[in-house]
């Protein structure tokens, strides 16, 4: 196992200072580790994930080599030939699991943006103090944005947010926490070739959560309780103007119909078998309030926005793969993480084999299946899924 930085690294290096798991303590297991403190309903921050990663390094005994970078994987006649930052590898197979989150993504007018702004990613944002006083123009309503546009807000700097297509959930539904629904109705279990849009399910934003010991729901409402201003999705920067969609009624109505089919779904689910019994009543939750006026655009230059932080997404990075298995949109071509030339495999992307692939319980799973595959090609068997 080559590792360019130190074991968890992306949690030591690319995440901001307040971030915690949006997901329970209890669903971070691991093959042979699960979370065994005094806080199994919390969310672990940054650290304590790091943690939790080193020691399953150890347990697991997994043999890996830190500070050694890949810097190219080519096809040979009988497998692959690695070059690393220490040295020439030949092997018969190559696992990628660089990540998905490489990289954040973000639109190439960040150009355009004058230079008066500041702008930050989420690798390089750390907490509100390492932004200048005044306005934040904060991009992007998933889990990123909405927490970041939360802190900010709280810090004294008025935000504004720029609104696109999201995922809307409460933290806790019918008394128990939204992802121990995912996780007992099935929905996280739901496979990639039994999914009717693979390609829409793998490009869905992260749901709108956040880990706080109040187990509280971070939805546009509360955002904007909290005083932030609503935008439509960032279109285009012109002469130094922001320039929003006005669709954000849509994207907002949609959020909420979205949320409620998937609440419909944990409740079909409940009512078999007596499986209600350990859980509270339906509940429904108010719609998101319309903005009575949004603004179309934003002057860049007026002063009233001093910094800009992009919770835009973010994007796997392949620049060292010799092999033509990356399509035009930087992802790789994969089936269940069977990469395309044969020997070569993926784990930890967006609906790799199951909804919940990309998220630390949804590894056990997915590894399992793929290394039974690469076992049978090492062996020489015809592939099969
Ligand atoms: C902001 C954020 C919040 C998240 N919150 C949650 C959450 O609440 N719950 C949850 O379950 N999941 C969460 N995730 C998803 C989380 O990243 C995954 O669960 C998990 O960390 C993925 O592990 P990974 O090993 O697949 O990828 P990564 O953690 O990205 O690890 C990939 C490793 O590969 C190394 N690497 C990359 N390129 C090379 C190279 N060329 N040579 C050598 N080494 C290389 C990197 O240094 C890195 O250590 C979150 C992700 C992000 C970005």
């Amino acid at each position: 196992m080559l590792e360019r930085g130190e074991v968890a690294n992306s949690w030591r290096r690319e995440r901001w200072d307040s971030l915690r798991l949006l997901t329970p303590s209890w669903q971070s297991r691991l093959p042979g580790l699960r979370y065994e403190g005094p806080e199994p309903d919390g969310y672990m921050t940054s650290g304590e994930v790091t943690e939790f990663i080193e020691r399953f390094a150890k347990v697991s005994s997994a043999p890996v080599r830190t500070g050694e970078t890949v810097t190219s994987v080519r096809c040979t006649d009988d497998g692959y030939h690695v070059t690393t930052s220490l040295g020439e590898i030949g092997c018969q197979a190559v696992v990628i699991a660089s990540g998905a989150c490489n990289e954040p993504a973000v639109p190439q007018f960040r150009d355009a943006v004058p230079a008066s702004v500041e702008q930050r990613t989420p690798f390089d944002y750390r907490d509100p103090a390492s932004l200048p006083d005044g306005g934040v123009l904060v991009v992007g309503a998933s889990a990123t944005g909405v927490q970041l546009a939360a802190e900010l807000q709280r810090s004294g700097r008025p935000v504004t947010l720029s609104v696109g297509e999201h995922v809307r959930l409460p933290r806790t539904y019918r008394g128990r926490d939204v992802l121990w629904w995912m996780d007992a109705s099935g929905v996280w279990d739901q496979r990639h070739d039994e999914l009717e849009d693979l390609s829409r399910a793998r490009r869905l934003p992260s749901p709108q959560l956040v880990g706080t010991p109040e187990r509280a729901t971070l939805d546009l409402n509360a955002l904007t309780a909290l005083g932030i201003e609503l935008v439509g999705r960032w279109a285009a920067v012109r002469d130094g103007r922001a320039l929003f969609s006005g669709g954000l009624r849509n994207a907002l109505s949609l959020a909420d119909l979205k949320m409620d089919r998937l609440l419909d779904t944990f409740d079909e689910w409940a009512t078999t078998d007596g499986r209600a019994a350990g859980v509270d009543p339906v509940e429904r939750f108010e719609r998101t309030r319309i903005p009575e006026s949004t603004r179309l655009q934003l002057d860049l230059r007026s002063g009233e926005i001093r910094s800009v932080v992009w919770a835009t997404g973010f994007h796997p990075d392949y620049s060292w793969l010799q092999v033509p298995v990356v399509d035009e949109k930087g992802q790789l071509r994969h089936d269940g993480g069977v990469v395309e030339s044969p020997g070569l495999y993926a784990l930890g992307l967006p609906v790799l084999r199951r909804r919940k692939s990309t998220f630390i319980c949804g590894i056990e799973d997915d590894a399992r299946e793929v290394i039974n595959h690469l076992a049978g090609h090492l062996a020489g068997h015809r592939p099969g899924r």
